[in-house]
């Protein structure tokens, strides 16, 4: 099915869950086992889980394990695979090891080419998830940064040839605590420690400013995106 195949019906923010659940109940219904959710384990993706777990139990989750990620990280995934036993969360390495990737181009990629490090790592590995896929899911929220803020429910995704489900593109940082406060839902603790974002451990320090959510990532790299958003 391609997306020009495809209307997406309008929906309303003015619901409970600012439209997020109706659009993944319409995205599951249109896609079924070829709409993939590839999370981060970040704070939205422990309230997209929730609310996925709500209409697929069986979801596919996909989760880029860099082998670069925090141990929270990893604490965090098998926490909740505890808490959604029903769910599929898979964790996709990318081709090289970290060991092959030092041998063909030279040690420490994140420091010398982020970009390059990030592409073998994530966007190759998300480009073969995609292959198998009509459609992702991402947790991308409006006013994360000026780079998300025209990101709508639907979105042609030519880079990887798919379409990019974005439920929570209302949801504010405060929508989304009150949400993981109401229903106890398990989040890296990291989020407590001053990371509001939360990536590989080699590009990832704490905030220097809530009013910049991302302004962890990257530091001093003039990066502010892997690619996987563009
Ligand atoms: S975030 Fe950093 S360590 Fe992770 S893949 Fe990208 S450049 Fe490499």
């Amino acid at each position: 099915m391609t997306q020009a195949e495809i209307t997406p019906p309008l929906f309303s923010k003015d619901t409970d869950t600012k439209g997020a659940l109706e659009v993944l109940e319409w995205a599951y219904e249109t896609y079924g086992d070829k709409l993939v959710y590839a999370c981060s384990f970040g704070i939205e993706g422990i309230v997209l889980i929730h609310l996925i777990a709500q209409v697929k139990p069986d979801a596919k989750i996909v989760f880029l394990d860099t082998d670069l990620h925090f141990k929270e990280t990893y604490e965090t995934i098998e926490r909740t695979k505890e808490r959604y036993p029903t769910l599929q969360i898979e964790l996709k390495k990318p081709t090289l090891t970290l060991e092959q990737q030092a041998n063909e181009y030279g040690d420490e990629l994140w420091k010398t080419a982020p970009n390059q490090c990030c592409n073998i790592r994530k966007i190759e590995p998300l480009q073969e998830v995609l292959q198998a896929s009509d459609a992702w899911i991402s947790g991308l929220r409006r006013e994360q940064s000026e780079t998300r803020a025209k990101t709508e429910f639907v979105n042609d995704d030519p880079r990887f040839k798919s379409t990019k489900i974005c439920p929570l593109i209302h949801w504010t940082w405060k929508d989304v605590w009150r949400y993981v406060s109401k229903y106890d839902l398990p989040y890296n603790i990291l989020h407590d420690q001053g990371y509001p974002s939360i990536g590989c451990e080699k590009c990832t320090v704490p905030a220097f400013t809530m009013d910049d959510l991302r302004s962890g990532r990257w530091q001093g790299k003039g990066k502010t995106e892997c690619g996987l958003h563009g």
